[in-house]
């Protein structure tokens, strides 16, 4: 029979949108019966039953029999993700660390590897390394074909998502590089990019301390002070990417000169590089890889330091927490968050993070936490919400669903 064509895509979308809805509900619940599903959900029961048994055919999600709490009478049957249904992976790439997992539906990693991709001449040769590696891993996995969906990439520089190009990472000296063009062709799947600040932020709210939130200011501390902003649940990104980029706020007048030419920059103070000018241990004078590369490895041995109870180490963590505490203090609110979040490697010490709170004043409360979130999780937290439970996704290509 003929059917208009608008009547067919309209029914496959809304087939679409229910069968994400339910993958969203068991992501977010785990482990729901049909029933449930179906009061949560807002469907009728064999309106769950049809889209639960395309999901089972699909192996996306599985039955699993529950005891009833000790009484008689049949188990309860419940449903949740099938963890071995589909795959991603996920790729960090930051001037401290560079890694690669591949990760299960249910965001466990199955198989991690850590990448040395800055002993490379050019970026292009690192990626080209970095794609290989993901491929070693795939067939290490024996993953059946159409069972990955996607790889997600998180890089500490300033990223267009849209775009999907890395603009600029200056503590890896990389500058405009579609990064998920190389990967998607390199490996024959989707990819996406994203900043680490932003996609620490996205794996928060979405798995992570911020869920139920709705404005939330994250602060990701490295050897230079990195910003991620979620207003109203969007997250901002202004006109060339970089909104919220506080690095380069001229916060102290008799400061000393940054790498932007410019004198008194919160990243000369509150920054990890900071800390190691302090310290008196910062490289400025070896080639700009030495050096970067260097600062990594010292800022770890400066935190070590701290942790040791070094007491000038404290005291200049301490100090630099305090900058970055009393910026907060002008700077949130213009942003009005509900939660502050610290990230990266300052945020673990503690003597920066009580400086941060000490001197971190505001005329109402608000909860500021630090951010456990691994940069691996962040990575394939990316590529499950892009390529798995995007609403807009279309399932079709995964098992033959239509
Ligand atoms: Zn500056």
């Amino acid at each position: 029979m003929h059917r208009p064509k608008t009547r067919s895509i309209s029914t496959q979308d809304i087939r679409r949108d229910n069968r994400s809805l339910v993958l969203n509900l068991l992501r977010r619940h785990k482990l729901m019966s049909r029933v449930e599903l179906a009061r949560i959900a807002g469907l009728t029961e064999p309106a769950i039953s049809r889209i639960t048994r395309e999901l089972v055919d699909a192996g996306l999600i599985a039955e699993r029999s529950l005891a009833a709490d000790g009484r008689p009478g049949r188990p309860m049957v419940s449903l949740g993700l099938r963890g071995e249904g589909l795959f991603v992976l996920g790729m960090d790439i930051g001037a401290n660390s560079q890694s690669l997992c591949l990760a299960d539906l249910c965001g466990e990693v199955v198989a991690r590897q850590d990448l040395n991709l800055l002993s490379f001449d050019n970026p292009e040769a690192a990626l080209e390394y970095g794609a290989d590696r993901a491929r070693d891993m795939l067939r290490t996995a024996g993953l059946e074909p159409g069972r990955l969906a996607g790889i997600g990439i998180g890089i500490a520089g300033a990223v267009d998502r849209s775009n999907r190009i890395l603009l600029q990472a200056p503590t890896l000296g990389w500058e405009n590089l579609p990064v998920a063009d190389i990967f998607e062709s390199a490996l024959s799947v989707p990819a996406c990019v994203e900043g680490r600040p932003r996609a620490i932020l996205h794996a928060e709210h979405t798995i992570g301390i911020a869920q139920q939130k709705n404005n939330v200011l994250l602060i990701h501390l490295g050897l230079g002070v990195g910003v991620a902003l979620m207003i109203d649940r969007r997250m901002l990104r202004g006109a060339s990417n970089s909104a919220g980029q506080i690095g380069h706020l001229k916060v102290d007048a008799a400061g000393s000169q940054c790498t932007c030419g410019e004198f008194g920059c919160l990243n000369t103070v509150a920054s990890g590089y900071a800390v190691l000018s302090q310290l008196g241990m910062a490289i400025t004078s070896a080639q700009p890889d030495d050096a970067r590369v260097g600062n990594v490895w010292l800022l770890k041995h400066a935190a070590a330091m701290a942790y040791a109870n070094d007491i000038a180490a404290v005291r200049i963590f301490r100090s630099a927490g305090e900058w970055l505490g009393r910026t907060l203090s002008q700077l949130t609110p213009i942003f009005d968050p509900e939660l502050v979040i610290l990230a990266g490697a300052m945020a673990q010490i503690p003597s920066y993070v009580e400086g941060v709170r000490n001197n971190f004043h505001l005329a109402r409360e608000l909860p500021l936490s630090i951010s456990t979130m691994t940069l691996e999780q962040a990575a394939v937290c990316l590529a499950l919400d892009a390529f798995v439970f995007d609403p807009r996704l279309d399932f079709g290509r995964f098992a033959g669903l239509a």
